[in-house]
Order: structure tokens, then C-alpha cells, then sequence
């Protein structure tokens, strides 16, 4: 996956991104069930300096919970979950990107873990790691941010 091309169903929303995601992840909290209108989320994290947007429509960003680390972005056409910005200290500013926006879905990793699996509406048919609860999930998410940065491209 050294780049591909992000689309929503209307597309109005497009982008390209750059390098392998720092990781994929299944998030199981109650706002991504709402934000996707789906089971769950299933996001990509790249730096934000590595997604293009150029060109791109109109996204509308709301903050759903506070502290507001996370904007999450709808196309304002067809309300697809589009970008969300995660600017949390210390770290270089983030994106993530539902998987179901990528064109080349043959190219995605495989998720590495779940967070927030206390709020699953069913049981992952998979060995992933699973963290339930606040401060589990958010600390996997840091710990796999972190690895990703280490040792993603440099
Ligand atoms: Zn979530
Ligand atoms: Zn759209």
C-alpha cells in the first residue's frame, strides 16, 4: 500500500494518501457506531501530512465528545463518514480514514486490534487483540500509534 485513492459515494469527497497507515483498527465505542451508522468503525491512521486533499469537496466536521481531540468530517452531500482529525499533544497531527472510503480495498492491511469492545453489538470472529473499557482502549490505541510512528515509513 504505498498510496491509494479515497472516495465517498458521491463523489464529492476525494483524497489520496500516502505510505502505509500507521494502523488499522476496529473501534466498537458507541460515537463510531453512530458517526459510520454501523456496527463499528474501521479506520486506517495515517499523519495528516500524508493525505491529499486537494480538489476535495466540502467536508463538514462536528466534535462529538470532549476534550475535542477528534473531528469527525461528513461529505455534506451524501453524509458519508469522510476524514476525521485527531489532534492530540505531542503528537504530529493525525487522520483517520474509514476503510469503506478506499478504492483499492485488496491493498488494505488487516485490522490489528479492537477498542471499546465492551460496546460490541456482536462477538469478532477473530484472535485480534480486544480492549474493552476507557482507559485500556485508549491506551492500546496510544501503544499501536506509537509503533506505527516508530516504525512506519520514515
Ligand atoms: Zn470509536
Ligand atoms: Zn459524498
Amino acid at each position: 500500500m504505498t498510496h491509494s485513492n479515497g472516495i465517498c459515494s458521491c463523489g464529492q469527497v476525494h483524497f489520496k494518501t500516502q505510505g502505509r497507515p500507521l494502523f488499522r483498527a476496529i473501534c466498537h465505542c458507541t460515537i463510531c457506531q453512530r458517526f459510520n451508522d454501523a456496527e463499528y468503525g474501521d479506520i486506517l491512521l495515517f499523519r495528516a501530512a500524508d493525505v491529499d486533499q486537494a480538489g476535495c469537496g466540502e467536508i463538514s466536521y462536528e466534535t462529538l465528545r470532549q476534550p475535542p481531540l477528534l473531528a469527525r468530517g461528513k461529505c455534506t452531500t451524501c453524509c458519508n463518514p469522510a476524514l476525521e482529525k485527531l489532534n492530540m499533544p505531542l503528537f504530529p497531527k493525525l487522520m483517520l480514514v474509514p476503510s469503506a472510503r478506499i478504492v483499492e480495498q485488496a491493498d488494505l492491511p488487516d485490522p490489528e486490534f479492537h477498542i471499546f469492545y465492551n460496546h460490541r453489538v456482536r462477538d469478532a470472529q477473530d484472535d485480534l487483540p480486544k480492549s474493552s473499557g476507557y482507559l485500556p482502549s485508549q491506551t492500546r490505541f496510544a501503544t499501536h500509534l506509537l509503533r506505527g510512528l516508530m516504525h512506519g515509513r520514515g
